[in-house]
């Protein structure tokens, strides 16, 4: 029907679908406002840039840049900006969608947004990322910054990439502005604890399901992580320091297997050397795919989308999944894998602990005032496993499974704060 979603120029990406498709379900669940269901399904505001830059070659080259903020009601946007050669507005706008989601959930007083160029920035020299990022910062300054929309670092982004951010925004206002971007280096406004969170996030979800499930945190339970990465690699570390053992990891250049427990902090020192896990000599090689569908208690989905799908899902053998990265179980292997008895902490909440821990950046930033790491390490514990027990408390209420019903938690608080602020004009 035309003006439906379905309609939509935002309707062609899987995720978005999926997402679409669980605020539907979730919405009935929960008895939330059909106007409400309808505005959570469409972003605000979508900005479309071309990002033309002088290659290293003398060649100049447009790529694609998207930053979609989806939802203000609570605060200013949040969310990170994704550098991959398969960033599309439909993706982008989904991943948006979840920061709502997110922020929602975990409380915080910001909102959904998300960002992306459409490019793979393996191919580029450190200066041509330097120019598309700054060149990108200029074509959303005037969509971006302290009080409008905060991005941070995502999927091919990182650090530097911040600060390159921080620099152009701030030379244009003429003075430091280092609230406008979150995960950036410490020493320029940057907070302590932000680069592990996401990981300890996605590590505090799996340990409070596993209480429920009875799983304990000792040798016996078996885990493995799918990414190894800013997410994947914290999340490994930390889980095996709760004292199980870590029996496989995974990158792009494959998988890492021994039943006897990798050592992460050395699988982590051979990465910084190497660059990657491959040729890695203390453990048998495995492919991605059988990583996912090793017999372990725990799985750590922490790398990109739909890597558990309708055809390997009922493969899965691990009775508990938290999930590091945005949308790795597709709406269908989801369905499958409640079916056959598996707990899965959804994205929303099981990474939540990055933009948690972006707020902080956030707060500290506009305050000029920087906190202790425990401080914030155990800040950001208490707000996760909070959520976690609300998420878990109306699923109990709701008898419904983890994901809906952290769809169904965040939608009821921004339903509350949507209805209060009413419809301008
Ligand atoms: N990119 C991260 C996410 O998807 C972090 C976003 C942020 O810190 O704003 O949650």
């Amino acid at each position: 029907m035309p003006g439906s979603i379905q309609d939509s120029v935002y309707y062609s990406d899987g995720l978005f679908k999926s997402v679409v498709q669980l605020i539907d379900e979730s919405c009935k669940l929960a008895g939330i406002d059909p106007n409400v269901a309808d505005r959570l399904k469409r972003p605000k505001r979508s900005t479309i840039v071309s990002v033309p830059v002088r290659m290293d070659d003398g060649s100049i080259y447009v790529f694609e840049g998207y930053r979609v903020q989806h939802n203000m009601s609570l605060g200013p946007g949040k969310g990170g900006i994704r550098y991959h050669q398969d960033v599309t507005l439909s993706e982008v706008t989904a991943l948006a969608t979840l920061m709502t989601m997110k922020c929602s959930l975990v409380g915080l007083p910001l909102g959904g947004a998300k960002g992306g160029i459409r490019v793979n920035p393996n191919l580029l020299s450190r200066a041509e990322k330097q120019a598309l990022t700054r060149r990108y910062t200029i074509e959303i300054a005037n969509v971006i910054g302290p009080d409008r929309d905060i991005p941070a670092s995502d999927v091919g982004t990182d650090g530097q990439t911040m600060a390159w951010l921080m620099d152009t925004f701030s030379q244009l206002k003429g003075f430091a502005i280092p609230g406008v971007v979150t995960g950036k280096p410490i020493d320029i406004g940057g907070s302590l604890g932000r680069e592990d969170a996401t990981g300890r996030g996605v590590v505090h979800c799996a340990e409070e399901a596993a209480k429920i499930l009875k799983i304990p945190m000792s040798s016996n339970t078996k885990v493995a992580v799918h990414g190894f990465g800013k997410v994947g690699a914290v999340a490994a570390r930390e889980i095996a320091d709760l004292g199980c053992t870590v029996v496989a990891v995974s990158d792009v250049s494959g998988g890492i297997y021994n039943a006897n427990g990798l050592d992460i902090r050395d699988c982590m020192q051979w990465v910084s050397t190497n660059g990657s896990l491959e040729g890695y000599t203390k453990a048998e090689k495995i492919s991605n795919e059988a990583l996912l569908e090793l017999d372990v208690e725990i799985l750590l989905p922490c790398a990109m989308e739909h890597v558990i799908h309708e055809k390997n899902a009922d493969r899965i053998r691990a009775k508990l999944i938290s999930e590091g990265a945005n949308g790795p179980v597709t709406h269908e292997a989801h369905s499958i894998l409640v079916k056959n008895g598996v707990f899965v902490v959804p994205d929303v909440l099981a990474n939540a602990g990055g933009v948690t821990v972006s707020y902080f950046e956030w707060v500290q930033d506009i305050q000029s005032f920087f906190w202790h790491e425990d401080e914030i390490n155990e800040k950001l514990r208490s707000l996760i496993v909070k959520a976690f027990h609300e998420v878990h408390d109306t699923a109990v209420r709701l008898k419904c499974d983890m994901r809906k019903a952290a769809m169904a938690k965040a939608m009821l608080r921004l339903e509350k704060a949507m209805l209060l602020r009413g419809l301008f004009p």
